[in-house]
């Protein structure tokens, strides 16, 4: 299998159609095994040959007929966006996402939506109710999650690229688990208009891809600002694929002590070969402390529960449907029960405005260890994917996303440098930022 890049330009050349490349994929997921696409699009056909018009023109995008997976809780136009839930299973979007617009205006082709974890809440790929999503890249074992679907759409070939959402690993935790690459990017970057959200405060689209430059150039489609939305960042440079390069000369590399000691030691080994590899390509590498990662997960999943609460009380089986409580998977009715208890006036400083501190705390951390160096290097999660439909508890669950869950706002520089990071990498598929 060539890059992507040759096939952009084998796109551009001509030597193989939009709608030859499109027919592909269909003929794929109409076999596929994986359970990673929900609805395929109808249209993506006639789309493809107006795409193969305009190549012939010379007028093509960057995406030129390229096949793009969907995560079913970003909206598009007449798709189904259930969220994997039975909550919105009869919800098709009536409007495109502002990424989505982004996507067609280059000329990428939507060619289905992917499965998920329910409403985006979960870290294995077990808890649509569409059934679960089967990793491509590790037999029996789970996908990883909640992009489960989208990663195992690249993992299994059944799209060129795909975009995810990611609250507090959700991309980059499949990602791994797929062996491919998945980026959660600065919040603010990209716009979350036409997302439907877990938690508005963390949530961020981005993207997923089989190599580092194709996995940059549909985050340079999708990122910029955009006037819809209050917390959009006006970035100046989306250049972010003509940047990638293998030489860290100069780079600072952090690794974090406590991402070690919370690691299986099997991945740590990986990390500390990985490690190796780039202080031979140049990379000093520096101690990092973080000692109040031991909040990070508490704090996440007190906030997010909060934020998801108030997030679901829409779906009150009047607009959509059906009520929410009644028809939703275990998970969803824990987080809606515990978000409900300490929103209540008389635990919310108890739990939640602590919370709110101890992010501040985590965030003013972690900007302070990035002031001195380029980027922090390390395990995406602390475990290796356990066997699907193996019973682990809800604690156990949410362990896995213990190095994921503090990435916060830092300075959007970083994405760009994750990149050429994540190059170097490209031997060593296990590894995901
Ligand atoms: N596993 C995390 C959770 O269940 C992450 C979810 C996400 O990033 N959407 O909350």
């Amino acid at each position: 299998m060539g890059t992507l890049d040759e096939k952009l330009h084998s796109l551009r050349a001509g030597e193989i159609s939009a709608e030859q490349n499109i027919q592909n994929f269909l003929d794929k997921i109409e076999n596929e095994k994986y359970n990673a696409i929900l609805y395929v699009n109808s249209e993506a056909l006639e789309e493809a040959r107006n795409v193969d018009r305009k190549i012939k023109q010379g007028r093509a995008g960057k995406l030129s007929g390229l096949a793009i997976a969907v995560k079913s809780n970003i909206n598009v136009k007449g798709l189904k966006t259930s969220c994997a839930s039975k909550t919105l299973e009869n919800y098709s979007a009536t409007y495109d996402a502002t990424v989505i617009e982004r996507i067609r205006r280059e000329d990428g082709i939507v060619i289905g939506m992917a499965n998920m974890d329910e409403f985006a809440c979960g870290s294995s790929g077990e808890t649509s109710y569409f059934g679960p999503i089967l990793n491509p890249a590790a037999r029996g074992r789970i996908p990883g999650g909640s992009s489960s679907g989208s990663a195992a759409s690249i993992a299994g070939g059944l799209s060129d690229l795909a975009i995810g959402s990611d609250t507090g690993g959700s991309i980059r935790n499949p990602a791994s688990h797929c062996g491919i690459i998945g980026i959660k990017p600065t919040y603010g970057l990209v716009p979350r208009q036409g997302l439907i959200d877990l938690a508005m405060s963390f949530d961020q689209i981005g993207t997923l891809g089989r190599d580092v430059y194709s996995t940059a150039l549909l985050l340079e489609v999708i990122a910029g600002y955009s006037k819809r939305e209050a917390v959009s960042r006006k970035v100046e440079n989306l250049d972010y694929t003509s940047k990638l390069t293998p030489d860290l000369e100069g780079y600072k590399i952090g690794y974090v002590t406590e991402f070690e000691e919370l690691t299986d030691r099997r991945i740590n080994s990986e990390i500390k070969k990985s490690l190796e590899k780039l202080e031979m390509q140049g990379a000093e590498l520096v101690e990092v402390n973080l000692p109040n990662l031991n909040k990070a997960l508490p704090t996440y999943y007190l906030t997010t529960f909060v934020e998801f609460f108030s997030a679901t009380r829409k779906y009150d089986g009047r607009r959509y449907g059906y009520k929410i409580e009644d028809v939703c998977g275990e998970e969803i009715l824990r987080r809606i029960h515990i978000g409900s208890y300490i929103s209540q006036k008389e635990y919310s400083g108890k739990y939640y405005r602590k919370a709110l501190q101890f992010r501040s705390l985590i965030t003013r951390e972690l900007l302070e260890a990035l002031r001195d160096i380029d980027l922090i290097a390390g395990p995406t999660t602390p475990k290796l994917p356990h066997r699907l439909g193996e019973k682990i508890s809800p604690l156990d669950m949410y362990s896995y996303d213990v190095l994921t869950v503090q990435a916060k706002q830092v300075k959007s520089e970083i994405s760009l440098l994750e990149y050429s990071f994540r190059q170097n990498l490209l031997k060593n598929r296990r590894f995901s930022m």
